[in-house]
């Protein structure tokens, strides 16, 4: 049976490459991490658009969406007969957009931010409201 070839030179050439090329690692939170532009992220209800019909609470596989009331004091569109909307819970979503698919005024706002971690509750609420205009205004 013939023996096997020393592997020295080929792990001594990888080292070497290794010095010049740098650490493969980054210096995460300094340093952002590289992500795909379509990558799912922070997603929101737009309110403008929204119609409150429940839907993507319904079809939520992870239960990460809670319909609540409108606050007092914003200007809702009339078709919102019911004046609620959907608030996501960032830390039980999974991140699927199943919510994004089905809605049928495509009403979610979608953005790649990845950066949740929080000591306190997370959730759309207030990105949702900010879409609305105060009445008065
Ligand atoms: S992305 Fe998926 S898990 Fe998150 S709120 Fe939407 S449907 Fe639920
Ligand atoms: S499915 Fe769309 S329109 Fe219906 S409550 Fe959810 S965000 Fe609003």
């Amino acid at each position: 049976m013939p023996r096997k070839k020393s592997g020295k030179p080929a792990i001594l050439s990888l080292i070497l490459k290794n010095f010049a090329t740098g650490p493969a690692t980054i210096q995460y939170p300094f340093e952002p991490t590289p992500i795909e532009e379509d990558s799912r992220g922070r997603h929101y209800a737009d309110l403008t658009k929204c119609i409150g019909c429940g839907l993507c609470k319904m079809e939520c596989p992870a239960d990460a969406i809670e319909m609540v009331p409108i606050p007092e004091g914003y200007e809702v569109p009339k078709v919102n007969r019911r004046k609620i909307y959907p608030v996501v819970n960032y830390f039980r979503c999974v991140y699927c957009y199943r919510c994004v698919a089905v809605c049928p005024v495509y009403a979610y706002v979608t953005t790649s931010e990845y950066r949740l971690a929080s000591m306190k509750p997370s959730d759309s609420s207030e990105l949702s409201i900010s879409t609305l205009k105060k009445t008065g205004e």
